[in-house]
């Protein structure tokens, strides 16, 4: 079990607003969390949905592309709401977004006044009081992944009442070395750490096997 739980663990690094967070209960907390790509909801943030869900949080995904990197964006759109059905969030709170000036590109550099004026005008629509997402180094490198993060750095002064999360980028190193990760995570300073058990880890497997195996 000790295995398990420790593969499921996340950190996410306190932005703005601490107070916020720790103050919302559970069902208080509406939360926004914002992708690049299908498959990014379930290979960065299976624990910290399934723990969310499990405090009966209200979760939302924001995906800002149909990852149509290798042409196949309809396919991938359709694993991100089987995805997130195992993970606990429903279509109805799931928003892809299909623009073109936001491609799914390594290469391309999303304007960052262009995710931005996405990701605000969500979080005004529905009133969130939470946001997560990758952190300046984007989790994976991935350009797509920084530009969400710079957006949100950018826009944070006109968010109020609203906890900004991002994901820790971890070294090579901690990504692999399972168990051991466990009491890193826990002892390092963040704002949010995430750990789900057998169960917990259970369904983030399933839900990576049917969001599929591209990046
Ligand atoms: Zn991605």
């Amino acid at each position: 079990v000790c295995v398990c739980v420790c593969v499921c663990v996340c950190s996410l690094k306190h932005v703005l607003n601490a107070s916020t967070c720790r103050e919302a209960g559970g069902a208080d907390i509406r939360v926004l969390i914002v992708t690049a790509h299908p498959d990014d909801e379930c290979m960065f943030f299976a624990p910290t949905i399934i723990q969310l869900v499990e405090l009966h949080a209200s979760v939302h995904l924001l995906c800002l592309s149909q990852g149509n990197y290798y042409n196949k964006g309809a396919q991938r759109k359709q694993e991100l709401l089987n995805s997130c059905a195992v993970l606990g969030i429903p279509d109805s709170r799931i928003t892809i977004v299909n623009q073109k000036n936001l491609p799914d590109d390594p290469k391309a550099q999303w304007k960052v006044s262009v995710v931005s004026s996405v990701i605000m005008k969500h979080i005004r629509a529905h009133s969130f009081n939470m946001v997560l997402t990758f952190d300046g180094r984007g989790v994976s490198g991935h350009a797509n992944h920084i530009a969400i993060h710079k957006a949100l750095t950018l826009s944070l002064s006109v968010l109020i009442d609203c906890c900004f999360l991002s994901l820790v980028t971890v070294g090579f190193l901690r990504k692999y070395i399972s168990f051991l990760e466990l009491p890193l995570s826990c002892l390092l300073p963040s704002c949010l750490c995430c750990c789900t058990g057998l169960q917990g880890y259970r369904r983030a497997r399933v839900s990576v096997d049917t969001a599929g195996k591209d990046v």
